[in-house]
């Protein structure tokens, strides 16, 4: 099937576009006064590493690399490496920090406490929790505003088997003790036909060689487990998605998905979903392609359209490699395509259950105004937002009456740091939609 070319979006669509927005706009700046987007305290950290480019690559690096530091005296070290007193305009009691964790001093363990307590209070914002009793608590929180979860199991990019085999372990745990425990609390399994448990599940976590090199064997590796995981969601009533990581990695993915879905007694049963990019220059023809194979196999998939996460390091890559960009040059682009795959996604609801992932109000507003020139109903497309990204907009969601799913990452805090940089590049970029305080 070729990727019919959609109509210009009509001047309905627009005027109402608008009109929803500023509603959404105006509901979320109610909502803003007794919930904020991210707490004062984690903003001032965030705009303070914002200030200065070379400032802010200081703070990414030092996050990144501050869970494989195990002595004090390690993380002194690295303070002072990547935050040179000469060169960077500290603010004053930061100055006094470095100084003072220099790793002779008697003061760099204490320094080094204190930076560590910094980076949790800032994670914590992002990440629900690492027990059990998180997760279900913040179900039963969330199911008191009418909101929905999807949980991520922390930790992407496995380096080896054994690691794999944990991850799986860890995905299969959940599932069965977060639907028995949502059984004794009597909670139903689904609101609607929304599944109440879900599960979102990133591929490069089932496989230490899943590698486009490899493209036959690493699907098979990851399909291996991916079964064991699906083949306990469906026994469970669970819905899983798959998370899409670097562009490199996604024909992998989609693979993936398409082989679960043909797999004898399960793919007809299985809740599955994945994950689109609009800031990919050729997911409008990849996105055609899985429409048509949709068809041809007689299957339903979720599809949760994103922006995408990775726009600093698919740049970077193809940069190193001389290679044609993979995504949009400018936001603007990505934010059209957004538009665009949203009419796309929302004409084809007899191959796809459309999920919205975003925090920005037009492109919500948006999906609002297309699925109502539809004819839709309110229920037609399912909006997800991060956890700890944009309360108040998810509050406004709410009230006007549309299905929402917050996505939960649980785990604990050191092999959640990658995850935890991605969160505040995208809260610092300039041109973030959540920069723009709701005040
Ligand atoms: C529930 C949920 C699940 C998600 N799952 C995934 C996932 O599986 N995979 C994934 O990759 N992402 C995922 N994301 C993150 C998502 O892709 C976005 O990074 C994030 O939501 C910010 O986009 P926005 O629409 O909320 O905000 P906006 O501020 O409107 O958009 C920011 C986005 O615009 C794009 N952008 C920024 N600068 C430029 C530029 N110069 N040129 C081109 N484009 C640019 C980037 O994609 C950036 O993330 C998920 C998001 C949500 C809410």
């Amino acid at each position: 099937m070729s990727y019919a070319p959609l109509a210009p979006p009509g001047l309905a669509v627009e005027d109402r576009t608008q009109e929803i927005a500023r509603e959404l706009l105006e509901r979320a700046r109610r909502e803003h006064h007794h919930l904020t987007t991210l707490n004062r305290w984690t903003k001032r950290v965030l705009a303070w590493s914002l200030s200065d480019a070379q400032l802010k690559a200081g703070v990414l690096r030092f996050i990144d690399c501050l869970p494989s530091l195990t002595t004090p005296q390690a993380v002194a070290r690295h303070l002072h490496d990547y935050f040179p007193l000469h060169h960077l305009r500290l603010p004053a009691a930061f100055r006094l920090g470095v100084s003072l964790s220099r790793p002779g001093l008697l003061t760099a363990p204490a320094v080094s406490a204190v930076v560590r307590h910094i980076v949790e209070q800032v994670a914590r914002q992002f990440i629900a929790g690492s027990h059990l009793h998180d997760a279900l608590g913040l179900i039963h929180r969330m199911a008191d505003r009418g909101v929905l979860v999807s949980f991520d199991v922390l930790g992407e990019q496995v380096t080896s088997d054994d690691e794999a085999n944990t991850s799986v372990r860890r995905y299969t745990t959940l599932i069965s003790e977060l639907s028995t425990a949502c059984r004794r609390l009597h909670a139903p399994d689904a609101v609607g036909d929304r599944p109440l448990v879900h599960l979102s599940i990133k591929p490069s976590s089932l496989s230490a060689h899943f590698d486009p090199v490899s493209f036959e064997e690493s699907v098979a590796d990851a399909l291996r487990r991916l079964r064991v995981i699906a083949r306990d969601a469906v026994d469970h009533d669970v819905a899983i998605t798959l998370d899409m990581e670097q562009y490199r990695l996604r024909d992998l993915t989609l693979e993936l998905a398409r082989r679960l879905l043909v797999e004898p007694g399960l793919g007809e049963r299985l809740q599955l979903g994945i994950v689109l990019q609009a800031y990919l220059r050729d997911t409008p023809q990849v996105f055609g392609e899985l429409l048509s194979w949709l068809r041809d196999h007689g299957r339903r998939l979720s599809v949760r359209l994103v922006k995408g996460a990775y726009w600093d390091s698919e740049v970077a890559y193809a940069k190193q490699r001389g290679w044609l960009l993979p995504v949009y040059h400018n936001k603007r682009q990505t934010d059209e395509a957004f538009e665009r795959l949203t009419e796309q996604m929302l004409s084809h609801r007899e191959l796809v259950r459309p999920e919205l992932g975003s925090h920005n109000i037009r492109s919500i507003a948006h999906a609002m105004a297309v699925a109502e020139s539809l004819g839709s109903s309110k229920d037609a497309v399912e909006y997800q937002l991060l956890y700890g990204m944009g309360d108040a907009i998810q509050g406004a969601i709410r009230q006007l009456g549309f299905p929402v799913r917050v996505y939960a990452p649980l785990g604990e805090l050191i092999p959640g740091m990658a995850y935890l940089v991605r969160r505040i590049l995208e809260n610092t970029a300039n041109e973030s939609f959540l920069r723009q305080d709701l005040e």
